[in-house]
């Protein structure tokens, strides 16, 4: 689309007199060839908000949320959202009328008491010294990553990371050296043949992928970022809140806290909220502050989601119950999905994201629309959010579904998978 665009801007400023080609009918274009390809999305909106909701007019039981501890709908986090709207941010501080936008960018007129104490929660909860507060995850990575690397300097990205991670990685000028996912050995390599010719170099990884459910190895990471003098940046997006005794995430889970220079997370997920933000030293979240164009030209998050998202992170912290409930219903899903034979991607057992693997696009659609005719509903990926071949169910599980619902979604699944055939291919 970019190369398109670019091929006739080309046109147009040769053709000097010639009419630029209508708008809409370049839309139509390229809507037709994504129609062909078969990758033609439409919004069909999910009204209702827990594990049961309505899609089109029919009851299903969702299992495509991230709302992992169901705080989105946490009647203290709704109540905190509320009060901060009827009665304005600083209620202590007698100011006293509600808010909604902030009004401008942290750095102009738009900076709370609140934004600084959600930063001083989250620097807490991940055991870093400070924590800067964007708008939202994406807006994170595509700040953070240019803020730390430019030209001349060298990234190295894991072959599956978040399309936030690949964009702030392209923004950012630095030379991106992919390696196979997963593979800290092909990322040595990479190092041992690029290290010495690059000023910074920043490793950068999901903690747990978003698509597959399985998790960086930090440990082998940390090790080569330490000996190759290099930053190791994890977005913990799906860890958060997930994985470690007391929630703070991927490096918890596996005993690398402190070893993560740059943890990227997002209030979006577990905290049931939106924002993003990086969690590291006192210096890098003041660095931040002076050069990610996305904290700097962007409006400070608003009032009642900041509310929420200290609530839910106050909350999320305690909720260590509630995580072996969800890990439970992850394991029990994952166990039960590959009982009927359903071939899954393979993902660390913890994980409330599930991959049922379904081929190409075609399978992955009617496996989806099978299964939501029977009231569950699974998102189905298609390219090119997943490699080609790669397509599946993302299916997703909170610690607020029962385990009777989820033995009911199983009995969808097996008839879902016979009457498309994606079972016992
Ligand atoms: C969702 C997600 C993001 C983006 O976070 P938002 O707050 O939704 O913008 C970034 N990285 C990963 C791995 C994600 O899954």
């Amino acid at each position: 689309m970019v190369e398109e665009n670019r091929e006739a801007a080309g046109q147009q400023a040769s053709a000097g007199q010639q009419a630029p080609a209508g708008l809409d009918a370049a839309c139509r274009e390229a809507l037709a060839a994504i129609t062909a390809q078969g990758l033609m999305r439409h919004l069909r909106p999910l009204s209702g908000s827990g594990p049961w909701a309505e899609r089109d007019g029919r009851r299903v039981l969702v299992l495509g949320s991230n709302d992992y501890l169901g705080l989105s709908t946490h009647p203290a986090v709704a109540r905190a959202a509320a009060q901060v709207a009827e009665a304005g941010m600083d209620v202590a501080g007698g100011v006293g009328t509600g808010e909604v936008g902030s009004g401008g960018s942290r750095l102009t007129a738009g900076s709370r008491p609140a934004h600084r104490e959600l930063e001083e929660a989250l620097a807490a909860w991940k055991g870093t010294e400070d924590a800067v507060l964007f708008g939202s995850g994406y807006l994170a990575n595509i700040g953070a990553i240019p803020a730390l690397a430019g030209p001349g300097d060298l990234i190295l990205s894991d072959t599956l990371n978040h399309a936030s991670l690949i964009d702030g990685c392209r923004l950012s000028g630095a030379a991106i050296r992919v390696y196979r996912h997963g593979d800290a050995d092909h990322a040595a390599a990479l190092l041992r043949a690029e290290r010495g010719r690059h000023r910074h170099c920043l490793l950068v990884t999901d903690g747990v992928f978003s698509m597959d459910g399985d998790l960086a190895p930090l440990p082998a990471l940390s090790a080569l970022a330490r000996d190759y003098g290099a930053w190791l940046m994890v977005d913990d997006a799906h860890g958060t809140g997930v994985l470690g005794e007391g929630g703070s995430g991927t490096a918890e889970h596996l005993g690398v806290r402190g070893l993560v220079d740059v943890q990227m997370g997002t209030l979006s997920k577990a905290l049931g909220a939106e924002g993003g933000f990086v969690a590291g030293s006192r210096v890098l979240c003041d660095l931040l502050r002076n050069r990610a164009r996305s904290f700097i030209f962007s409006t400070a998050p608003a009032a009642p989601v900041v509310a929420a998202s200290l609530a839910a992170v106050v909350l999320a912290r305690g909720m260590a119950s509630e995580r072996r409930e969800l890990w439970e219903n992850a394991c029990f899903l994952r166990e039960g999905l590959e009982g009927l034979g359903f071939r899954l991607v393979p993902g660390e057992p913890r994980v409330p994201i599930i991959g049922l693997l379904t081929g190409e696009a075609g399978p992955t659609m009617a496996m989806a629309a099978a299964l939501e005719e029977r009231g569950v509903y699974a998102p189905g990926i298609r390219p090119p959010a997943v490699p080609p071949g790669r397509g599946r169910l993302r299916v997703s599980v909170t610690a607020v579904v029962s385990r009777e619902d989820l033995s009911w979604a199983l009995e969808r699944f097996l008839a879902a998978g016979r009457v498309t055939g994606v079972l016992g291919r």
